[in-house]
């Protein structure tokens, strides 16, 4: 019996952790100020967010404030090039069964996001086209994500940092003066889906702020 016990719980490992642990790097500042959390790799198949995540991590000395990273947050997706071996982890915040193989990973992420240190979050992507506010041809048009700064919202009540589109805005600005050429620039893209998605940030704005920064997606 107790062989057989043994036996069902080694079946068992596998099931409860097939999805690989992310990581949480923190860097304090030498001066006191806010807490930015930023997110890399919630889909796997986008590297230009995990690997900006991953350098900001590991390059960069904070001068003040503090800066969470998790440059990896769907590892197993990641070493996979997948956009979500176990679907896609971006809608996986409002409702999740315990039964999810990456029930343990959003858990975890959602507790560092609601983490009252953290000030404000950025969510790092890879998007198709270029997102252009009025249509130009097939891949610089309303419906592109590439080389945008997302809302959902131009200001969230009530928050510390809830003035996201005059944040954003002053992000953009920072960001295109070392974009070339121009046609590459940054765009604020505002969703106005505050009420209607179901992805991250709709789920967490009630207790934190939330810009979505997206570069042009290229295919690994
Ligand atoms: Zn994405």
């Amino acid at each position: 019996m107790l062989r057989l016990t043994i036996l069902f719980s080694l079946l068992l490992v596998p099931t409860l952790s097939l999805a690989l642990d992310f990581s949480l790097h923190k860097n304090q500042g030498f001066q006191p100020g806010p807490s930015l959390l930023i997110i890399g790799g919630i889909q796997g198949d986008e590297p230009g967010g995990f690997n900006a995540a991953a350098l900001l991590a590991t390059r960069y000395r904070v001068v003040a404030g503090n800066l969470w990273v998790v440059p990896n947050l769907n590892f197993s997706s990641i070493i996979k090039r997948s956009r979500g071996i176990y679907g896609d982890m971006n809608r996986k915040f409002a409702e999740l069964p315990k039964s999810d193989p990456e029930y343990p990973q959003v858990a975890r992420i959602k507790a560092i996001i609601q983490d009252p240190e953290v000030d404000l979050v950025f969510n790092l992507h890879d998007g198709s086209g270029f997102y252009s506010p009025s249509y130009i041809d097939s891949q610089r048009n309303p419906e592109r994500w590439g080389q945008s700064c997302i809302i959902d919202q131009s200001r969230l009540n009530g928050q510390r940092y809830g003035n996201l589109e005059e944040l954003t805005r002053t992000t953009i600005a920072q960001i295109n003066r070392r974009i070339s050429p121009a046609r590459h620039s940054f765009q604020l893209k505002n969703t106005q889906t505050a009420t209607t998605d179901t992805d991250i940030a709709r789920v967490f704005r009630p207790t934190c702020a939330l810009i979505t920064i997206c570069w042009r997606w290229k295919p690994i």
